[in-house]
């Protein structure tokens, strides 16, 4: 298990050195902002949804290891999925991050984004893990106002 966590450390490390999917659309279809003003995580999430697919996803904003990585990550994952793919992914991985350190992680449909389980247990980091997907799930619906975590 030990393994796992160095593995896990290093995919958020990575992530928040070279955070993926960096910057703005310019002329997005959907776009949303979120705010967690617990750690002072800000970012803007940019989309290009085409038919219910997303084509181009871009995040940008400042915040803490984890909110970047997260973001990061989610980029990658979502990038090329149909916005029902995503709401399902949304919903594993929120269950993950707020299941028991105990119970099991679906590895298989979390991919890389098993790493971030590590917040398990820490509600301050979960909103950080989670502020990235709140803000995607806001700008999908179309809701322009800011997202807040609280
Ligand atoms: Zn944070």
């Amino acid at each position: 298990m030990a393994d796992l966590r160095e593995l896990y450390q290093e995919v958020i490390l990575d992530h928040t050195k070279r955070p993926r999917n960096f910057g703005q659309l310019p002329e997005p279809s959907h776009r949303a902002e979120g705010h967690n003003p617990l750690c002072g995580d800000h970012l803007t999430v940019t989309l290009e949804i085409t038919d219910d697919c997303i084509e181009r996803v871009l995040f940008e904003g400042s915040g803490c290891s984890i909110s970047t990585a997260s973001a990061s990550l989610m980029t990658q994952m979502i990038a090329g999925k149909t916005t029902d793919e995503v709401s399902e992914l949304f919903e594993k991985f929120h269950g993950a991050v707020t299941s028991s350190s105990d119970s099991a992680v679906d590895v298989a449909a979390l991919g890389k984004l098993v790493a971030l389980a590590g917040v398990r247990g820490f509600p301050m980091r979960v909103k950080c893990a989670s502020l990235a997907w709140h803000t995607l799930v806001a700008a999908i619906r179309g809701d322009e106002e800011h997202v807040t975590t609280e």
